[in-house]
């Protein structure tokens, strides 16, 4: 992975500067500064629909990535497809090296019950080092009250370790404004949303949740688990992961 382009400082300058301004104003700002070295990470949550719909506003043409595990919901598959179908977008798939019947063989049926860590660091996090592989920054979808993981998060952050600035245009968004945006833009969402997940991830791992429980408590329901990895710092590669970075 290369070096960051930014220095922490210049980081920092950043993250205040932008904490004022609008998503729209950071899109902007930063689909000119990395042109073709810039990728949005794509979950098909509402937040995904939301920067899809404002990077079509703007004009923006942005490289766009989806993370698919194998396990992800169809309404997942179907809102992607809608935001293709009206925005023209195209999107590039990332799978990992093993499909879930070929890691069943390997690590045993159904990791994800008993090693959750590692089927996300399969899944997930090392296809992120794939999509991230050649880049300067990377745009996500993340807020600050989506869990006190995130609670810190700023529009503008350093990942040292995958060697990219992070873009986060919606961290002071709430899920009022969030919903609020799309209805009023008329843009495709994830109808999981109407149907008690507020946050969506794999099949096996999300559930519905309801009204007033903490926004990620339908991920990994029951567990310490709170987060996939994607938004941790990397870390390291373990030596038997097939699903070595290309
Ligand atoms: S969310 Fe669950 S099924 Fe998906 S990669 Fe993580 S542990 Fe595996």
């Amino acid at each position: 992975m290369s070096t960051a382009p930014l220095t922490a400082s210049e980081v920092d300058e950043l993250a205040v500067r932008f904490e004022e301004r609008t998503p729209q104003e950071l899109l902007a700002w930063a689909a000119d500064r990395f042109g073709d070295r810039i990728v949005l990470t794509c979950s098909w949550q509402f937040q995904s629909s939301v920067l899809v719909h404002m990077l079509h506003e703007l004009g923006a043409t942005v490289r766009i990535v989806e993370l698919d595990t194998g396990l992800l919901f169809p309404e997942t598959h179907a809102t992607r497809e809608a935001l293709i179908e009206r925005y023209g977008i195209t999107v590039d798939t990332i799978r990992p090296q093993r499909t879930v019947d070929e890691q069943a063989l390997d690590e045993g049926p159904e990791l994800w019950t008993r090693q959750p860590d590692r089927c996300c660091e399969l899944r997930k996090v090392l296809p992120l080092m794939r999509a991230l592989d050649g880049m300067d920054a990377w745009i996500t979808g993340i807020r600050r009250e989506q869990s006190p993981t995130r609670a810190n998060a700023r529009p503008v952050e350093l990942d040292e370790t995958r060697g990219v600035v992070k873009i986060q245009p919606l961290v002071t968004w709430s899920v009022e404004d969030v919903m609020g945006y799309l209805y009023a833009h008329d843009v495709p969402f994830n109808e999981l949303h109407t149907r008690g997940y507020r946050s969506i991830g794999c099949m096996p791992c999300t559930q519905a949740v309801l009204d007033g429980d903490d926004e990620r408590s339908g991920r990994w329901a029951g567990t310490d688990k709170i987060e996939c990895g994607l938004h941790l710092p990397a870390q390291a590669v373990p030596e038997s992961a097939p699903d070595t970075p290309s």
